[in-house]
């Protein structure tokens, strides 16, 4: 018997749109999926720090190219799915990593705060899913990987908003892979535990430390932690994987 296990994954000529690319770990999935050939697009919010991006991973084997687009805006969604498909004639992969928090304890919560978080953690993923769908259902092939949280599954005092969300992408993930699975489209989902990037980075050093006594692994994680689950979704070597939920989080939680 040969081995088959790759040492890398071939992603040239598969093109790719991952949202809120322009840092953490939506940037290294960008970084990643160009390493491998693929031919990236990725938005964000930010339009001179996507160009930075770009620019940055500009002598990598795929191609990357950044579009503003606000994932919670349903036309920009769909001007963005026509732009990347006008151009690349196709789309093969779709991870929606777009997020942001607006933390507070429920009774401070502002009616503002539930509905921005709601709007680009969930309804953006809805968004890019359903005109990303349209063109993987033509061409009978396609894996979309949604971000997540370990707060969707725990809860968070001060998140409600953000668990919602986080949740709901669950959710929608597994609706979205039983209705698309006989077309040869996966979905699933990626669910982070504690990771180092902008998001994380205003933790006191006491928060930080009373959440990694929570963490076997004894460490917070990488974007790169998160970044390779969602490629082996991507990859042949997950065809047959669809509606699941990976847990990245150091053995914080296991559902
Ligand atoms: P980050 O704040 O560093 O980056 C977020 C990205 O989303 C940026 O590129 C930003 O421009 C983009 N974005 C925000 N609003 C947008 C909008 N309306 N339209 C388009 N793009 C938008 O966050 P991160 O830590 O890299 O998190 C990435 C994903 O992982 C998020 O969905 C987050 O909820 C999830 N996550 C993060 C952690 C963590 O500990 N950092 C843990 C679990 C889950």
């Amino acid at each position: 018997m040969t081995a088959h296990y790759p040492t890398a994954f071939d992603f040239s000529g598969r093109t790719a749109l991952v949202t809120g690319g322009t840092r953490g770990i939506g940037q290294q999935i960008v970084a990643d999926l160009a390493a491998q050939g693929a031919a990236v697009y990725f938005c964000g919010t930010g339009a001179e720090r996507g160009r930075e991006v770009a620019a940055a991973l500009a002598d990598t084997p795929g191609t990357v190219r950044f579009i503003p687009a606000d994932v919670a805006d349903f036309d920009a969604a769909r001007r963005l799915l026509e732009e990347i498909t006008r151009e690349a004639g196709r789309l093969d992969f779709l991870v929606s990593n777009a997020g942001i928090t607006r933390d507070n304890l429920l009774l401070r919560m502002k009616e503002s705060d539930w509905d921005e978080v709601l709007a680009v953690n969930l309804k953006g993923s809805f968004n890019l899913i359903k005109h990303a769908a349209r063109t993987m259902l033509k061409q009978r092939f396609g894996r979309i990987v949604c971000i997540s949280s370990v707060i969707g599954t725990m809860g968070n005092a001060g998140q409600a908003n953000y668990a919602a969300a986080k949740a709901g992408i669950t959710g929608l993930a597994k609706s979205v892979a039983r209705e698309l699975a006989s077309r040869d489209i996966t979905c699933n989902v990626v669910s982070p535990g504690y990771i180092q990037t902008d998001m994380t980075a205003d933790l006191t050093d006491q928060a930080r430390a009373a959440i990694q006594a929570q963490i076997p692994a004894e460490r917070l994680g990488t974007p790169a932690d998160v970044a390779q689950a969602v490629l082996f979704l991507l990859s042949p070597l997950a065809s047959y994987i669809t509606g699941q939920v990976v847990q990245v989080n150091g053995g914080m939680l296991m559902p």
